[in-house]
């Protein structure tokens, strides 16, 4: 650690938060130089959905590096990515009855991001584009520009022209409809959100707390997309690749998003891989119109096809996120009823789960607590007064409870 603190710049994060070195991984186990294991409830923020050194994409990646098979192939045409497309194609989109054209607009979620908002300007000839309080679409300029929360800005600053944050589903926490607020807004000429090209969104926010999208707003939102002439991106980075239990985090609400961001879990291993799904007839790209060195990445197309194969052909993988969910929020609720006085409020869907604390110090001090005793997990929200559940999806009954157990632990010694 002496070497990081020296080293690695101020802007690091996560490791101030678990302050210890890692050395190897297994399923949902962390284990750190001393040989001391800790159990991952934090999931590479939403990269590691099947775990770490998931077996089935392990052998894959060997068996193509020993083949001295291509590694890095700009955006040649290479087998492993037409098997990508066809295994994406035929596993995902095609059984979901979706079409669309796949970009690869850079090794990772925030250039999918930038990709979408281009490709969106690009087809509507407007610049506007809307999104939501609390939102969180990457760290690039054009990304961090319709991200909502200003804390994530940071000294950057940024707030490019013609990006306007709207109140996200019950952002106001008092049931008022703020999908019809913003058709108001769109159709009066004085709020200054006249035509915009696109609306950015996240089914349900992640880095913004687990704020979830009720499938009736998202409906709304469409259809308000549809009558006022502006593109629907839905960013399902976090959300999607099975945390809400479906591939797509959407899939529940029947929507059908103009644009769909993909990345983190996406390569099923940890690899940088990302895509921007588009609709065929708004692909209106010119050749190399959108660059970048390390697009389409084979080893993360080789461990993707194996996660797809393996995980993704059935809905029984679904159907088990959903189960375990379920099983979590109602214990969580049951932890958090356990301490009259204690407001705390689980949020979720699928294995997307957040206990809002209401309090920042509060959640880093039940995170702090977990982490000595050896589980891993963050806090999110605008506040960082939520404690994020992000383990692999695939994480034994016995492995959640024992994660819960440790949580119940720390919040009994943190509330005492
Ligand atoms: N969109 C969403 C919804 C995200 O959660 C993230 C990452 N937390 C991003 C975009 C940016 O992805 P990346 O960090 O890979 O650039």
């Amino acid at each position: 650690m002496e070497t990081i603190n020296r080293l690695e710049s101020e802007v690091r994060g996560y490791v101030r938060g678990f302050p210890t070195v890692f050395t190897t991984a297994k399923g949902n186990r962390m284990t750190n130089q001393e040989g001391e294991v800790y159990l991952d409830f934090f999931g590479g923020a939403g990269a590691l959905n099947y775990g770490h050194n998931d077996e089935v994409m392990k052998a894959a990646l060997m068996e193509y590096i020993q083949g001295d098979n291509i590694c890095h192939g700009l955006d040649m045409a290479t087998a492993e990515k037409i098997n990508f497309l066809e295994t994406f194609d035929e596993v995902i989109m095609k059984p979901r009855g979706m079409d669309y054209k796949i970009q690869f607009p850079g090794p990772t979620g925030t250039n999918a991001v930038e990709a979408a908002l281009k490709i969106a300007r690009k087809v509507k000839g407007r610049s506007g584009i809307l999104c939501f309080t609390d939102g969180y679409h990457g760290m690039t300029l054009g990304a961090l520009a319709v991200t909502g929360n200003s804390a994530k800005r940071g000294g950057a600053g940024v707030n490019l022209a013609d990006t306007h944050s709207v109140p996200f589903c019950d952002y106001f926490r008092d049931g008022r409809d703020t999908a019809a607020d913003l058709e108001y807004m769109v159709k009066d000429g004085s709020s200054g959100l006249e035509k915009p090209a696109a609306v950015i969104l996240e089914t349900v926010q992640g880095e913004g707390g687990i704020n979830v999208a009720s499938d009736e707003w998202l409906r709304e939102i469409e259809r308000i997309c549809r009558e006022n002439d502006m593109l629907l991106i839905v960013d399902d980075i976090q959300a999607g690749v099975g945390r809400t239990g479906p591939f797509f985090s959407f899939e529940p609400s029947g929507i059908k998003p103009d644009i769909i961001t993909v990345s983190k879990s996406l390569s099923g291993f940890g690899l940088p891989l990302a895509i921007t799904m588009i609709r065929p007839d708004l692909d209106i790209w010119e050749p190399g119109e959108h660059n970048g060195t390390f697009r389409g990445n084979n080893h993360a197309f080789v461990t993707a096809v194996a996660a797809l194969n393996h995980y993704w052909r059935d809905d029984a993988f679904e159907k088990e996120i959903l189960r375990k969910g379920e099983y979590m929020r109602k214990r969580l609720n049951e932890i958090v009823d356990s301490h009259p006085g204690f407001n705390a409020e689980v949020r979720g869907r699928g294995m997307f789960i957040g206990v809002d604390c209401e309090n920042a110090d509060l959640a880093d001090e039940v995170a702090a607590e977990c982490f000595k005793h050896k589980l891993l997990l963050e806090t999110a929200g605008p506040r960082d007064s939520v404690i994020k559940f992000m383990q692999a999806v695939n994480t034994s009954d016995a492995d959640i409870d024992e994660g819960l157990d440790i949580v119940a632990t720390a919040l009994q010694t943190v509330l005492e």
